[in-house]
């Protein structure tokens, strides 16, 4: 018969490896989550089964920035999405935060393509600033700083910190900074590409709509409705039809190639 020793050496060794075990098991299963890359696995090549999440800003009683002509941020971001997402559907599951022309809570934005599973959130705004001179697009990526609610007036008093806000929450944009930020970078590159506008750059922020998003997200400030030569054409169908094909464009082209990824 073994000794009380011998046997409690045993049950030691035993529960030391068990443990090690599942630390080992956790660290590859955080390092894939971490590195944002299995949240397109499973997907098939040519992209069906992708779920995005379109939020197309403000809505109800929050206009958004309101142009000198009367024109709304929350009706152009409207059909921005409306338009985005007629061309990207016959691939991908699109779905809209809003779809017509009433308030959601800004944290519902993002909870609503967690719901969902989305594999990627992107917010649709356009600039608003009390200079009438200020153009031009930009696109942001979360920055990993505390978040602030930020309005559609970059910059301005309306930026206030979240204390409500869950940490926990807040700290799970973190994981997808890397497919943030190049996913920002595509987007940029293809309204750049078909738009004659003001290049304010691709650049990160405390952006307090994208910061809780549990997958790759960014939030686009395309043209200045409160310009009014921006806002004659944000009142263009036409024009919107060319900046939703950049950002349709910018989508495809970060999906397939982290699809691509995947497979190679
Ligand atoms: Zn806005």
């Amino acid at each position: 018969m073994r000794s009380p020793y011998i046997l409690r050496l045993q049950l030691t060794r035993l529960m030391v490896s068990f443990v090690l075990y599942f630390f080992l098991i956790a660290s590859f299963t955080l390092t894939d989550v971490c590195a944002g890359s299995i949240y397109l696995q499973g997907q098939k090549e040519g992209g069906e089964g992708i779920t995005i999440v379109l939020d197309p800003g403000h809505g109800g009683y929050d206009s958004g920035a309101v142009g000198p002509g009367g024109l709304k941020e929350k009706d152009i971001t409207l059909s921005l999405a409306r338009a985005v997402k007629k061309r990207l559907s016959d691939h991908y599951n699109v779905l809209l935060t809003r779809t017509d022309d009433y308030w959601i809570d800004v944290e519902e934005r993002a909870a609503t393509a967690n719901r969902h599973n989305a594999n990627l959130f992107i917010s649709i705004h356009t600039g608003g600033s009390f200079r009438h001179k200020a153009s031009g697009l930009a696109t942001f990526y979360w920055s990993g700083e505390k978040a602030k609610r930020v309005s559609h007036i970059l910059g301005a008093a309306e930026e206030w910190d979240t204390e409500t806000g869950s940490a926990e929450w807040e700290r799970i944009q973190e994981r997808y900074l890397s497919k943030s930020r190049t996913l920002a970078v595509r987007v940029h590159k293809e309204l750049i590409g078909c738009l004659n506008i003001n290049d304010r750059g691709c650049k990160a922020a405390p952006i307090y709509v994208i910061a809780s998003a549990d997958m790759p997200a960014i939030l686009v400030e395309v043209g200045y409705v409160t310009n009014p030569a921006e806002e004659k054409q944000l009142g263009n169908q036409l024009f919107l039809g060319i900046i939703a094909e950049g950002l349709s464009k910018g989508i495809t082209a970060f999906v397939q190639e982290e699809i691509k990824k995947i497979r190679d």
